[in-house]
């Protein structure tokens, strides 16, 4: 049987349900996270695309429960992770599955770590918090996970600093940190746009082996689809707070049905191609206090805009076997009554 169809008849691992996530501006509610819902199965690697602006971090957050306290808020709907809902853990309770069963990778890594301890104490840190172990293990374990993530010198590295490292050489120790406890799932939220192209490649490289040895399911967060390419099974396209198109990753790149993923496509740059392309799509997304209350939301920027988009809110809808679209240019789009 193929991958493809293994996946599709397992159960999932993460099931998002009608999520809707706001922030607090000013006194009042914007969902940046608008009733979405998807699964993600052991082993898949989901890509979840966009450009800056929709809602892609934040439904990470969302799941991390992360997100800025009294600030952000999930709303409604459910996160149900291996059978748990996240939603109704306290804080404890999630603090022992954070870091463990899953966990986290920034854009920028010397964010995430501390610039005053030691690499070493880093590491041993995560490994303490969930397991039981000796210092000594915990220093061995350090080591052998650096060596792990293709540090070569990782007895000596161990004691050292973030900032004595490069910016790759830093993600890799967040990687290490990431998968210390073997989580089930990983979250990758652009993980490698910090990087020069060349490190890009190494880290992306590196993710894919880990997922594989690991058996993990990746969740990757990007603006790129030349990175969902390369690593992904499924692809979720998200703009403005809602998921407008997902299908595998060979149907969304040959077959794309939104116009946004179409633009998305046409802006990656083409080694063979002589002429400049598009670098990005006209416009801006719409942000939160500005959000179109009826109609697509990407309709004042859609080359094939017609008048019922600003005024018909399109549904997510079945195009075909396991490929969504968001779109009034397809029936399935088309709201029916009494469906939100
Ligand atoms: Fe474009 Fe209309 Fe489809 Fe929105 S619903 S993507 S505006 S064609």
């Amino acid at each position: 049987m193929s991958t493809k169809k293994m996946l599709r008849n397992e159960a999932p691992l993460l099931e998002v349900k009608n999520l809707e996530t706001a922030f607090d501006i000013e006194g009042t509610d914007y969902n940046a996270v608008d009733n979405v819902s998807f699964k993600v199965k052991p082993r898949q690697i989901v890509g979840i695309v966009g450009e800056s602006g929709c809602g892609k971090s934040v439904m990470s957050l969302s799941i991390m429960k992360l997100l800025p306290k009294g600030i952000g808020k999930v709303k409604s709907g459910e996160i149900i992770f291996d059978g748990i809902n996240l939603e109704k853990m306290s804080e404890s309770q999630i603090n022992k599955i954070r870091g463990k069963d899953v966990s986290m990778i920034f854009q920028e890594p010397m964010t995430s770590l501390n610039p005053v301890f030691t690499i070493g104490y880093q590491l041993q840190e995560v490994l303490f918090n969930h397991m039981k172990i000796s210092k000594q293990e915990a220093r061995q374990k350090a080591i052998a996970l650096l060596k792990s993530v293709g540090i070569s010198r990782p007895e000596k590295l161990v004691d050292e600093y973030p900032h004595q490292l490069s910016g790759g050489m830093r993600q890799r120790v967040m990687i290490a940190i990431a998968i210390a406890c073997q989580p089930k799932l990983l979250i990758a939220d652009e993980p490698t746009t910090a990087l020069d192209v060349t490190v890009q490649a190494q880290i992306l490289e590196l993710l894919k082996e880990i997922q594989a040895v690991n058996d993990m399911s990746v969740i990757l967060i990007t603006h790129d689809l030349g990175v969902v390419a390369e690593m992904c099974d499924e692809v979720i396209v998200m703009y403005a707070g809602k998921i407008v198109e997902r299908a595998d990753v060979d149907t969304l790149f040959h077959n794309p049905k939104h116009p946004y993923t179409t633009l998305l496509l046409g802006a990656i740059p083409k080694m063979d191609e002589q002429e400049e392309r598009l670098s990005s799509i006209k416009g801006i997304v719409p942000s939160l206090t500005n959000m179109p209350k009826v109609g697509c939301r990407f309709a004042h920027r859609c080359p094939k805009a017609m008048p019922e988009c600003f005024t018909v809110t399109p549904v997510l809808g079945d195009v075909e076997q396991d490929h969504e679209v968001a779109c009034l240019l397809y029936e399935t789009s088309k709201p029916r009554e009494g469906v939100k």
